[in-house]
């Protein structure tokens, strides 16, 4: 039946009118099909998104015009090999605009650009330039139709140029015309966002990528603060008013009571790498040989190799199935040393494949949050990491009562309702204090630190005690990391903090000192803004404090500033003469 069927077919082919018809059905058949498999594809991908995005039409072109945009190299640069290219840092090949110059889309060209009407060179003749690495003859509006093109890379443009100022300001002008800002209505290069006579060679290749501008925070100084028996004006970059003006209150204070006394109880950046193996018992016998004499001595060997300032201490090992974490712990001279470190790790992970025998095993990550890094962890908490340092300071009563307006045994209360029994109720870890962050993120700003570092470096345990009548304060902060080389020390502003401190750099004589000092520094600041704060508190006057400084209109000539209140003075600084009245008990007598 079947083949009666198709011998019928078959013979109808031949005649040359029914062919005809089949090969239309074919090709009908053909593209209607493609269109349904098409329109399923899409209904699916569509159904997916999320019901806000569903209806927005997707413009394909556009979205492949951004992942060019973003397009990086490898992003994963071998540590220790990395070598910035090099572009000449040149005067602004184009003069800079203001922001009040004119239309800043409107590019002038470059010194080197020959004449205007090569500002009309068609695409074929840049594409030729570009060959022929000639974009930096190219004027400001070429480069911006180049990249928009896809041609050249908005990653690469310094590299490209040649001139660091004149990429921040081409790529300004590019995203300000993509699609994805089009909707905006003050648009990025004529924006407020600074970018000239900024030093963009120390950023390139080691602070930021896609660079459009930099940042300019306010930065105040707090103190002069008494540390060690020495004096320090402590550099704060904040937004938050009240800040600075009440750390220095507590600078005053401490400095009554004859400054602050430091302790450094550690010394220790961490890496804890995880690696795997195929059964727990190889696990387990890599894990006996790192904590064996044998297994310490190789890695430490490794891993010192790396680095003329980085030495291992101590390795602490822990299974979890048949992965192994270990937390290598080293000093790192004068820098925060996560880099030094890692690339340390590595080498070291290396050696204990071949040499150590365990070939078999599997480097899951170099970091494999056994370190911890950047996030909030009990093992930083109990166990430390970076610098450890305990500070502490004796406020004699009086003081108490003028600097402070308040007493010594209302602060101590307080001091246990809130940072102790209060953080104990919500489950606090390593918070066991009224702002230490503050202060921490304002210095770290300040001074280069790595800003997300404050997350562990902010542990703090606030102590105080009635000591026969004075006010004994202590801050214990165990995971303190901070370097005065590397990262974002490297920019001068922020160097120039370091200068202030006397800390910039390398100790000259016992590498590490100057990053130890920079970490007592920190914990003591700490100590005067726990101690202010903390008094503020007791006394009642945080809240109007905070309604005075933080709200403060933009001074006009028709505003008459209101005399200064007791409680304006308290908050006010360090510098000012203590009005000598009990603030506290002005407060309670008004209520
Ligand atoms: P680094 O600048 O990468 O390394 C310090 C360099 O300075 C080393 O080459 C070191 O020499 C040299 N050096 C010269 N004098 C020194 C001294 N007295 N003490 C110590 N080193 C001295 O800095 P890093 O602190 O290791 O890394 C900081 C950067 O890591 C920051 O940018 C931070 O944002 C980033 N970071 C990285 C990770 C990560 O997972 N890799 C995580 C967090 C942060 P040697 O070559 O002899 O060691």
């Amino acid at each position: 039946m079947g083949g009666r069927v198709v011998g019928g077919l078959l013979k109808s082919l031949e005649d040359p009118i029914l062919s005809k018809w089949i090969v239309v059905a074919l090709a009908l058949s053909v593209g209607l099909n493609g269109y349904l498999f098409n329109m399923a594809r899409w209904g699916i991908s569509e159904s997916n998104l999320p019901e806000s995005t569903e209806h927005h039409h997707i413009d394909r072109k556009e979205l492949a015009r951004a992942q060019r945009f973003n397009e990086t190299e490898p992003s994963t640069i071998p540590l220790g090999q990395y070598i910035a290219p090099t572009p000449q840092p040149t005067e602004p090949a184009t003069p800079a605009l203001t922001d009040d110059e004119g239309d800043g889309l409107t590019m002038t060209k470059t010194k080197s650009a020959p004449s205007v009407n090569s500002v009309n060179r068609s695409n074929a003749e840049l594409d030729q330039m570009l060959l022929e690495k000639r974009v930096p003859e190219m004027t400001d509006e070429e480069v911006v139709s180049m990249s928009m093109r896809g041609k050249i890379p908005g990653y690469a443009l310094e590299k490209t140029l040649g001139d660091f100022t004149r990429a921040v300001k081409v790529r300004r002008t590019i995203i300000s015309r993509t699609k994805a800002t089009s909707h905006i209505t003050h648009s990025l290069d004529r924006s407020k966002l600074p970018y000239q006579s900024y030093d963009w060679e120390r950023v390139f290749g080691a602070c930021c990528e896609n660079v459009v501008g930099y940042m300019p925070l306010p930065v105040g100084v707090a103190g002069p603060l008494v540390i060690d028996g020495q004096s320090y004006f402590i550099p704060m970059a904040t937004t938050e008013g009240v800040l600075v003006a009440s750390a220095s209150r507590g600078c005053k204070a401490i400095n009554s009571g004859g400054g602050a006394i430091t302790v450094l109880t550690g010394d220790g950046m961490t890496r804890g790498p995880c690696v795997s193996f195929e059964t727990l018992e190889r696990a387990g016998a890599a894990k006996l040989w790192l904590d064996s004499e044998e297994g310490q001595n190789v890695m430490k060997k490794a891993f010192n190799s790396t680095s003329r300032f980085a030495r291992l201490q101590t390795m602490k090992t822990a299974l979890a199935g048949t992965n192994l974490y270990i937390r290598f712990r080293t000093t790192t001279g004068d820098a925060m040393g996560m880099n030094m470190i890692s690339k340390g790790v590595e080498h070291a992970l290396n050696i204990m494949a071949t040499d150590g025998g365990f070939d078999d095993m599997t480097i899951v990550s170099v970091s494999g949050n056994y370190c911890m890094d950047k996030k909030p962890a009990a093992i930083n908490w109990i166990e430390g990491r970076g610098k450890s340092v305990v500070a502490e300071a004796i406020i004699p009563g009086d003081v108490v009562k003028s600097v402070l307006k308040c007493d010594v045994d209302t602060l101590v209360e307080l001091n246990i309702s809130k940072n102790l029994i209060g953080s104990a109720m919500a489950g606090a870890m390593g918070g066991f204090n009224a702002h230490a962050a503050n202060i921490v993120a304002a210095i770290f700003l300040a001074t280069g630190q790595d800003p997300a570092q404050v997350v562990e470096s902010s542990n703090c345990i606030t102590i105080m005690k009635n000591l026969n009548g004075a006010l004994q304060i202590s801050v214990s902060m165990p995971s303190l990391e901070v370097g005065t080389l590397g990262g974002g020390t490297i920019l001068e502003p922020q160097s120039a903090m370091l200068d202030l401190l006397g800390v910039r750099g390398s100790h000259p004589t016992n590498p590490g000192d100057n990053a130890r000092r920079l970490a007592r520094i920190i914990a003591a600041s700490v100590l005067a803004g726990e101690l202010s704060l903390c008094s503020a508190l007791a006394a009642g006057h945080l809240v109007r404090a905070h309604m005075q400084h933080n709200r403060s209109a933009a001074p006009s000539r028709t505003t008459t500033p209101a005399p200064p209140t007791p409680v304006t003075l308290a908050m006010t600084n360090g510098f000012e003469k203590a009005n000598g009245k009990n603030a506290a008990a002005q407060q309670r007598s008004k209520r």
